[in-house]
């Protein structure tokens, strides 16, 4: 491409896992973008996160694979079980596909955001506490407003996440959706026994779920979910433990150990009608907020850095956001409808068992066709 387009201002607004995983992308294909951070500092906080094919092909094209998968743990299955850690069905096969493809991977937040930021931070600039306010077009560039200062740039990338103000600003009509679920999230310092290093798993009760897996050899991440109606967020680690006594006492040995549980509503974002106006356009949970049920919400955001990446290097220009919501929309709205539904019928009665009986009887094929859709990103 040549040297003029290259030279495009290209402002990030947010440093989180999409903002970061585009500004490595875009840096790649020989752009020079700025993130616009916030917090004042690297936010190390969080429980974990499983980053899957998707996500880990991204991350690999970026030179991130091997310090991603030494700092995290390998998944190579992914179990639904009943409360007594029974799986509902066990795929044998899935341990040896995932042998022989990007795997799943399970990462505490924090270490991941620490391994893209010092990739990002080796290769460009990061300005962290600035947060944005508002912005106003110009002719040709964009002003963008933040608490404390201007800046102007000729595209801008809103990458702020689910409560993201640049969506705020083109859409202000936007709304949240509300799951009606409490999740609480935890890294436990505790150590699984063997048969559970490798797997991701979510055990259904009667309105309630848990779910764990090891993220390094030291620590499990676990989460809990209940319907609002059941229980407040406000409840500490023992009604915790009680909400899960009648499941394995895994379940509680991995609540015991955990020092510091976060507790939040679910929800997700209703569907935008686009992305992108003038010369602004949101990427990860700022466009497309998705629920967590099939922990795809991270990994979508990566695969906007993957394309975004694509379309600007065609054309730096606003046109490549026509492009990049054309080519994104199909997939991103299968799995934020997918992850609703599952959601909201693993926590009813009956339709959990419908759900159960869909695990069990649906063909391994089938599956995995679903699967490899969904981790399939375009050459
Ligand atoms: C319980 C739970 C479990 C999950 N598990 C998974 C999982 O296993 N796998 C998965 O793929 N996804 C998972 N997700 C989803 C995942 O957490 C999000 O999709 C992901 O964090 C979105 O990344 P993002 O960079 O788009 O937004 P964020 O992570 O929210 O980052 C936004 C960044 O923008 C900054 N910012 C915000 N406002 C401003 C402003 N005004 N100006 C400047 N900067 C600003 C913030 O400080 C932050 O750094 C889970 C979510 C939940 C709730």
């Amino acid at each position: 491409m040549d040297k003029k387009k290259l030279n495009k201002k290209i402002a990030i607004i947010g440093g989180g896992i999409t903002g970061l995983t585009t500004a490595l992308s875009l840096q790649r294909a020989g752009f020079n973008p700025i993130v616009y951070e916030r917090a004042k500092q690297l936010n190390e906080i969080g429980a974990g996160i499983w980053l899957q094919p998707n996500a880990m092909q991204v991350l690999e094209g970026l030179g991130l694979k091997e310090e991603i998968i030494l700092a995290g743990n390998i998944l190579y299955n992914m179990e639904i079980s009943s409360p007594n850690l029974t799986p509902l069905r066990t795929s044998k096969k899935g341990h040896l596909r995932a042998e022989n493809q990007n795997k799943t991977i399970a990462i505490h937040r924090g270490v991941l955001q620490k391994i893209l930021h010092r990739a990002w931070a080796q290769v460009g600039d990061i300005e962290f506490g600035v947060e944005y306010t508002s912005y106003t077009e110009k002719s040709e560039t964009t002003k963008i407003t933040f608490k404390n200062r201007t800046a102007e740039a000729d595209l801008v990338l809103g990458a702020d996440g689910i409560h993201s103000k640049v969506r705020h600003s083109l859409f202000p009509e936007a709304k949240l959706r509300d799951a009606e679920q409490i999740c609480w999230r935890g890294v436990s310092n505790y150590t699984l026994p063997k048969e559970f290093h490798h797997i991701g798993n979510e055990a259904w009760g009667k309105g309630i779920r848990f779910g764990f897996s090891r993220i390094n050899p030291k620590q499990v991440y676990w989460f809990a979910v209940a319907r609002k109606n059941m229980i407040t967020d406000a409840i500490g680690i023992s009604q915790i433990l009680e909400m899960f006594t009648d499941f394995h006492p895994l379940v509680i040995e991995i609540v015991k150990h955990t020092e510091n549980i976060h507790a939040a509503p679910l929800h997700d974002l209703y569907r935008l009608p686009t992305w992108h106006k003038g010369n602004i356009c949101l990427l990860g949970d700022a466009a497309h907020a998705t629920t967590p049920n099939m922990g795809q919400g991270a990994c979508q955001g990566i695969e906007d850095a993957y394309y975004m990446e694509r379309f600007l290097s065609e054309n730096p220009c606003k046109n490549a956001f026509i492009k990049f919501e054309q080519s994104r929309r199909k997939k991103v709205d299968y799995v934020v409808n997918n992850s609703w539904k599952f959601g909201q019928m693993v926590h009813h009665p009956f339709q959990q068992k419908i759900l159960k009986l869909i695990l069990k009887t649906t063909p391994q094929r089938i599956l995995e066709k679903q699967l490899s859709q969904l981790y399939a990103l375009e050459d």
